[in-house]
């Protein structure tokens, strides 16, 4: 290991530029990636040695290193990353360093566990608890204490009296781990011949150097198995493996299928574990000794030391991209954290990004194709029921047609799924006395009537309010009415025309995880024959009775002015659609559509997957737009429109010259009021291999600096655009 004499620059997990250099005081020893807590504006704060000071500071001036701990350092490609990842994102290096190093907790040293082993010692009193305990411990091994209390049923004290009685030894033994290692040849799989050229395509990359594989499969053919064996390639090479998911708080049956496959659970990963599991599972992935983790985009961060596999699923879900604190999309940082670790990245997806249909097209990444549907299912009929030609009745949502499917599927005891992708009963509310609408008090945006919880709620925000009993405008009492519809509205037509059958609502308001994740596996047992929910219920989930899909606005996604809103609405559609008929049966699925020649829902009708990519590429290209140009989203937010606008004009007009780029804005940007507070936004376009990131920072350094209230958000390859 490096050592280095004893001033060092130490990178402190807070927003600040860059690097502070401390001392190393006499008898410490630190190196590159040691974890350290020092002195910072009289607090101490967790940091990482980053290397040789960068500058040389008298020495009497600097402060100690208060404290190293005693885990291993990072590893150098997880410090390259923090740096790659904050050049690109202009986030400040500390706040990405702030994703790595996220509780003491984690640092401190894991509290043994008490144990007791037998002595050979009769005691000179048995009871019968007592003889309960010996039985438990009569193998020789130590067992913890609250192992035996749990395997005989006794009491503590009885425990505690045995070890008073000469009977038990008590030790003190580490801590078990928090999962045990998988087993990569535990249960080998029965691939297809498809599943097995797959395989073999992914294997063509060396498992001990980087390299990226697009496994590019239709729903329901059997991706994971064949990911899986990557994934068990990866272990018995002795390197660790990540899977990251975009869901993963309700996708209990892929921690089901990890466990079948490795013989025990993967570490995990989100926002549902408590501090203390997250701690132990971070120090595991320190030492080595967690070898896989399943988990949300942030497991990204994690301090692998010998990563040798990452695996995106649903590569092209928006879940992972971050659009808070660190603005990073874990699609792209994988893939540079796999090529400075040397590891191997498995982008997996039956609706794969533009992005990264275009890496496979031109052989950046491998191609590796899954065409067929396993278990002989065909992939879903799809019909679009033109919503001019053949509109519902006044006062519904659901199309005659798609009623009668409906009635017929509900006949043959098979499960319909009916998809909005929009929360709450009615996404506007309207007086129709006086034509006020309902706007949130702090945001640009219409307030979203939730019946079933008796309030109006901003999406944006999360105000809410109850439901006025009179118009806040003129008075009228009962004067409210709903316009268009949410997923509770559509329930409420459901219940009056199909009143036999067993419904369930689902969207991401209607519960907790675990109340979701109820909901699901009562839907697997088949103990609901309608299900009608968001995007929720699209991802991931295989519902064996399923066998028609109605999708109501299938139109919904295209309405924005966002240069990726005919690719969203290709990969929701295609999902949502893809539920029916997963088992042996049949599905169908109906598109009510306005657009029924738009090239989405042409491609979605003819089952032609490759005639959008093909329209969506050359449109792309034509546009200059993403992956054949770069985009940079500026958003000026002030409490005050005015301020806003006045500098981000200022902005503007201090945009370095350079050859290529193109400046759009200022403008008010489509929710142009969030929090209370205004916003304002400037597009960035450029070429291809433009340093868009480089440029952005120049701009920002050489025009004039946010004061006051006033903030500068910048969203590198921006995924949304309100
Ligand atoms: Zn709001
Ligand atoms: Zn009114």
């Amino acid at each position: 290991m490096e050592h280095f004499p004893d001033i060092v620059a130490v990178m402190v997990s807070v927003s600040v530029e860059g690097s502070y250099s401390y001392r190393v005081p006499p008898g410490m020893s630190v190196s590159r990636g040691s974890i350290v807590a020092v002195p910072l504006v009289g607090r101490l704060t967790l940091g990482v040695v980053w290397g040789p000071p960068k500058d040389m500071v008298a020495h009497n001036r600097l402060k100690d290193i208060a404290h190293v701990y005693d885990v291993p350092a990072l590893s150098e490609e997880l410090l390259t990353t923090v740096d790659w990842v904050s050049r690109y994102t202009l986030a400040a290096p500390g706040l990405v360093l702030r994703s790595v190093l996220r509780s003491t907790e984690a640092l401190d040293v894991e509290r043994p566990v008490t144990a007791f082993r037998k002595t050979g010692h009769e005691p000179e009193r048995m009871t019968d608890a007592r003889l309960r305990v010996l039985e438990v411990v009569a193998d020789g091994s130590a067992w913890a204490k609250a192992a035996i209390v749990g395997a005989s049923g006794v009491s503590a004290s009885v425990i505690e009296g045995l070890e008073r009685a000469g009977a038990l030894q008590r030790l003190e033994m580490p801590a078990p781990p928090i999962v045990l290692p998988p087993d990569p040849d535990e249960m080998a799989p029965v691939l297809s011949a498809e599943q097995a050229g797959a395989l073999a395509s992914i294997r063509e990359l060396d498992v001990g150097k980087f390299g990226v594989a697009l496994l590019d499969g239709v729903t329901g053919g059997g991706k994971t198995e064949v990911f899986f064996e990557a994934v068990a390639d990866t272990l018995r090479a002795g390197r660790q493996a990540l899977i990251l998911l975009p869901e993963i708080a309700l996708t209990h049956t892929f921690l089901a299928r990890f466990t079948r496959r490795f013989g025990t659970r993967p570490a995990e990963w989100h926002s549902d574990m408590t501090p203390a599991q997250r701690a132990r599972t971070w120090r595991g992935v320190l030492s080595g000794a967690v070898r896989a983790v399943v988990g949300a985009r942030s497991a990204l961060f994690l301090p692998f030391r010998e990563l040798g596999i990452i695996v995106l699923d649903e590569e092209h879900d928006g879940a992972f991209k971050q659009s808070d604190g660190v603005n990073y999309h874990a699609r792209d940082m994988a893939v540079v954290r796999a090529k400075h670790a040397g590891a191997r990245v498995i982008l997996s997806s039956a609706t794969p990004s533009v992005e990264s249909r275009n890496n496979a097209n031109q052989g950046r990444y491998r191609h590796v194709l899954l065409r067929s549907r396993f278990a002989e299912a065909a992939l879903p009929d799809i019909t679009a029921i033109d919503m001019r030609e053949e509109p519902p009745e006044k006062g519904h949502w659901i199309a005659p047609r798609l009623a009668r499917e409906i009635f017929a599927t509900l006949d043959r005891g098979e499960q319909v799924l009916l998809f909005l992708n929009r929360r709450g009963y009615a996404p506007l509310t309207l007086c129709k006395a006086c034509g006020h609408q309902y706007q949130c008090p702090d945001c640009s945006a219409w307030l979203v009537e939730h019946r079933f919880r008796g309030v109006l709620m901003c999406h944006h925000c999360g105000h809410e309010q109850r439901k006025p009993e009179s118009c806040g405008a003129c008075g009228a009492v009962e004067s409210l009415v709903p316009i268009g519809p949410g997923i509770e509205r559509v329930a409420e037509e459901a219940e009056a025309r199909f009143p036999g059958s067993r419904k369930v609502i689902l969207s991401s308001d209607m519960g907790t995880n675990a109340q979701l994740r109820d909901r699901f596996a009562e839907i697997e047992r088949g103990e609901y024959d309608l299900i009608i929910g968001t995007q929720l219920v699209a991802k991931g989930h295989h519902f064996e009775k399923l066998t028609l899909v109605g999708v109501l606005d299938a139109d919904l996604g295209l309405a924005h002015g966002d240069p990726r809103a005919a690719e969203k609405t290709f990969q929701i559609l295609t999902q949502v659609t893809g539920r029916a008929g997963r088992a042996a049966r049949a599905g169908r699925a109906f598109l009510q559509t306005y657009h029924p020649t738009h090239p989405v829902m042409e491609a979605m009708v003819k089952g032609d997957r490759e005639a959008f990519y093909a329209h969506e590429l050359k449109a792309r290209a034509e546009g200059g737009l993403p992956p054949f140009g770069r985009l940079a989203a500026l958003i000026v937010s002030a409490n005050e429109h005015d301020v806003a606008f006045a500098f981000a004009r200022g902005l503007l007009s201090a945009a370095p010259m350079a050859e290529g780029l193109r400046l759009f804005g200022p403008a008010d940007a489509p929710i142009s009021m969030v929090r209370g507070r205004h916003r304002v936004r400037l597009l960035a376009q450029s070429p291809k291999d433009f340093d868009l990131s480089g440029y952005v920072r120049f701009w920002l350094t050489s025009a004039e600096r946010p004061t006051g209230n006033l903030r500068v958000q910048v969203d590198i390859d921006p995924m949304s655009f309100f």
